[in-house]
């Protein structure tokens, strides 16, 4: 696809905006054939001095909570503000079944064709920690092609919401008012990790059970800890449909930005993802190489068996396949 285009030239488009070369050069970092993974690198190293001037906001939820409806009309907002969008999705199903739920285009209609918005579906990969990693790179790509606002969205079942946080300044929980223990639904950690809450669905017969939840939540917020960054995580309504209550999220996440790029937690944030990144991007490594080498491959299986037959435990196996592994490293 890419003969007879370099780096240079995908760098190139890539600064001037060019989407077609943003999508191809994502397709270099999902692609899994070292040459490709080998000019992806490349080309994240030319990007990244022109990275990292974006917000960068994580958006999870549960299935049908409106994510895509709200990015649809959260997208169209920012753009009439003069901002470019690009909307880059975590699926934690894609790792297993290798297609893709989110980023569905056809949801968010006219988002898909503006021409200041890039909408690119999940990854698929062997495993979550990889399909992020994936996202992460892309992320530096459409910053040097120019895109201010990134969504990172991601359907909330766990673990996959844990990495969107550990790619996004700004993390946005939708939610749905539920009929009396608002908080039942929610796990504790994500609360936690929540900057602000957005009950959907706020109209017409769900108003006074929207308003309800909202009082709920912000009583129950107050019992958490204070953040480091002194920052209070807000409830607000919308309607995603009816494009009520957009303007007030985004002001939200205004303050948001305000408030932490003085107080320095802005940049803090980041700097300690990008060292997580890095603690993250060794483990990924080192595990593929591990798995991808020959002794490792012949005795695994051997090494199940007797595990299967209680003559060696899992922990003396992976020790002697770690011993294995290292010792084709000195070879
Ligand atoms: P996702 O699975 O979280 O991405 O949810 P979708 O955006 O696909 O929305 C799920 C369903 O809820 C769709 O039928 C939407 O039309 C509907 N929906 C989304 N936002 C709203 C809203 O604000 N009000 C109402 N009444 N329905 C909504």
């Amino acid at each position: 696809m890419h003969k007879n285009v370099n780096t240079e030239d995908f760098f190139r488009e890539i600064r001037k905006g060019n989407i077609s070369f943003l999508s191809r050069a994502i397709t270099l970092i999902e692609s899994t054939k070292k040459s490709d993974q080998l000019l992806a690198l490349q080309l994240i190293q030319y990007c990244l001095p022109f990275a990292g001037n974006s917000i960068r906001i994580g958006i999870t939820g549960p299935p049908g909570v409106g994510k895509s409806t709200f990015i649809e009309a959260f997208g169209n907002y920012l753009i009439s503000l003069g901002k470019k969008v690009a909307v880059l999705a975590i699926d934690p199903s894609s790792s297993v079944n290798k297609g893709s739920i989110l980023g569905d285009k056809t949801r968010m209609e006219k988002l898909a064709i503006n021409t200041n918005a890039f909408i690119r579906p999940s990854p698929a990969g062997n495993t979550l920690g990889g399909v992020a990693q994936m996202t992460k790179e892309s992320i530096t790509l459409c910053e040097a092609a120019g895109f201010d606002v990134i969504l990172v969205e991601t359907v909330g079942v766990g673990q996959s919401e844990t990495l969107v946080y550990s790619l996004t300044d700004f993390f946005l929980l939708l939610h749905l008012a539920g009929s009396g223990d608002e908080l039942q639904g929610i796990k504790r950690g994500i609360i936690e990790m929540a900057d602000g809450i957005v009950i959907n669905k706020a109209e017409g017969n769900n108003l006074q059970a929207a308003r309800f939840a909202k009082k709920e939540l912000e009583n129950a917020l107050h019992f958490y800890p204070p953040k480091k960054n002194q920052w209070k995580p807000e409830v607000h309504l919308c309607s995603a449909i009816q494009n009520q209550g957009i303007f007030e999220i985004w002001e939200m996440i205004s303050e948001f930005l305000t408030l932490t790029q003085k107080n320095g937690y802005f940049e803090a944030r980041r700097a300690e993802q990008n060292k997580e990144w890095l603690k993250k991007s060794i483990t990924n490594l080192l595990l593929q190489d591990f798995f991808a080498s020959a002794k490792v491959k012949s005795s695994i299986k051997k090494m199940e068996q007797s595990i299967a037959h209680q003559q060696i435990s899992p922990l003396d196996a992976a020790i002697k396949l770690i011993q294995l592994y290292r010792n084709k490293k000195e070879e």
